[in-house]
């Protein structure tokens, strides 16, 4: 375990390799505080599309981002979110911000907007944080000492994201929400290979309480 500056653990990975799950277990088992950059991102799609401005004018998109004020809380028991006093916990989940979310966080002056506040976040962790995303590893936190890709196969991210959505999807809906945005999400942020010095686990096989272990066994020996 590291002594004297607070543990960060980061955690990138596909939609349905389980990251966010995984993640919020290893906050829980270790006593450190979680932070889910992808609610941020879809956050900031929830405010675009409320105030009702057009997707395709990026100038736009980031200026509304830039002016919302963004709050989510760091507890991995209690996750809540906030855009301008309007709690958006329950409504960032809804079909449509997955379907939309990507063309806010391809903008590449959102990124920047959030990667500033994200970093800031991480910084006033003092017990040590968890945080998931898609470009943690690489550009967010890539001095972490705990650096993780967390794949699975297609097959079963989509198996994954399906029991998550119980249905509230159809089967041309759920691969949208699955291969397609990731395919937008990478063209972005490299997740979909380990960058040097990241551990890659591919969890197809493994259950959430192995993929926890093996996260927390990479943190002991920090
Ligand atoms: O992790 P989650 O599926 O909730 O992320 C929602 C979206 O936020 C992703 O599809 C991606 O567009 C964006 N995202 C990102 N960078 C991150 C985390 C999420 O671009 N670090």
């Amino acid at each position: 375990m590291q002594t004297g500056s607070a543990l960060i653990i980061a955690i990138d990975g596909p939609s349905g390799s389980g990251k966010s799950s995984a993640a919020k277990g290893v906050a829980q088992r270790l006593g450190l505080a979680y932070l889910d950059t992808g609610a941020m991102y879809r956050a900031a799609a929830w405010t675009v599309l409320q105030q009702g401005i057009a997707l395709t004018d990026p100038d736009a998109v980031a200026e509304a981002v830039r002016r919302a004020d963004i709050r989510l809380s760091t507890d991995p028991d209690a996750f809540t979110i906030s855009v301008d006093g309007t709690e958006v916990t329950r409504a960032i989940r809804e079909p449509r911000i997955s379907e939309q979310v990507s063309l806010v966080s391809t903008v590449p002056a959102v990124r920047e907007t959030l990667i500033a506040q994200q970093r800031e976040i991480i910084a006033g962790a003092a017990q040590g944080i968890v945080v998931e995303g898609r470009d943690i590893t690489t550009v967010v936190a890539p001095d972490a000492p705990v650096r993780v890709l967390l794949q699975a196969d297609p097959a079963a991210r989509l198996a994954r994201r399906g029991a998550d959505l119980a249905g509230a999807v159809n089967s041309a809906e759920l691969t949208d929400q699955v291969l397609r945005r990731d395919r937008d999400d990478a063209t972005v942020a490299a997740f979909e290979e380990p960058a040097p010095g990241v551990t890659l686990i591919d969890s197809t096989q493994l259950t959430l309480e192995q993929v926890i272990s093996r996260i927390c066994a990479l943190a002991e020996v920090h």
